[in-house]
């Protein structure tokens, strides 16, 4: 397959790779859209130290189910999907309690530490786990779905700030999740969003 390799700091190679392998209770989803997370520009420049290469990159992303593990009951090929960025153990302590990305040894799809490495989702192909996987609706694009992932950690910004609707609500930063926050401000009812960030643009 095609992929964009992350192949040194600053070195992005377009090249073929093999097609990555799947276990039992993994999909291999054909990728439509991949969003490009500002944690992967700090991964490509090497700043964060989370992209160590070789890796391909990308966790914001959407999809065709391609092929199924033998374990895979639930799904089958040709699904509309999108997943979570972070793979994690269903079963821990964490997970049971709903805070599933605190769990116990979880890895992150397109992401290498020194702990861990995942190809993610900067190529025609990606393996996934069953478990983080999440079904299109028919009216939602694959582009769309590419922006759940963003557009849930807005989400989960705006349940974790105390305001009222009445409030004047400062977002700090207006990249793709900032956006997102101002957007969702506005759906629950907020008139006065002020949005601040140096980018001239
Ligand atoms: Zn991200």
């Amino acid at each position: 397959m095609k992929a964009l390799v992350l192949e040194s700091y600053m070195n992005l190679q377009y090249e073929d790779v093999p097609s990555p392998a799947i276990n039992e209770d993994e999909v291999l989803v054909k990728v439509k859209a991949v969003g490009i997370c500002g944690s992967d520009v700090h991964g490509l420049d090497g700043s964060t130290g989370r992209r160590i290469p070789p890796i391909i990159m990308g966790h914001e992303a959407s999809g065709v189910i391609q092929q199924t593990g033998t374990g895979v009951a639930n799904w089958k090929i040709g699904d509309r999907v999108t997943f979570d960025s972070t793979i994690y153990n269903p079963n821990d302590w964490y997970s049971k309690h709903g805070m599933y990305n605190l769990s116990d040894g979880r890895i992150v799809l397109g992401v290498s530490t020194e702990e861990f490495k995942r190809n993610g989702a900067f190529a025609e192909f990606v393996a996934v786990p069953q478990h983080i996987l999440y079904r299109i609706p028919e009216n939602v694009s694959f582009t769309q779905a590419a922006l759940v992932e963003p557009a849930a950690v807005a989400m989960h910004a705006i349940n974790i700030s105390p305001f009222k609707a009445s409030d004047v609500v400062i977002v700090l930063g207006a990249g793709m999740v900032g956006m997102f926050v101002v957007q969702l401000l506005r759906i629950k009812g907020c008139e006065n969003i002020i949005a601040v960030d140096l980018d001239a643009h």
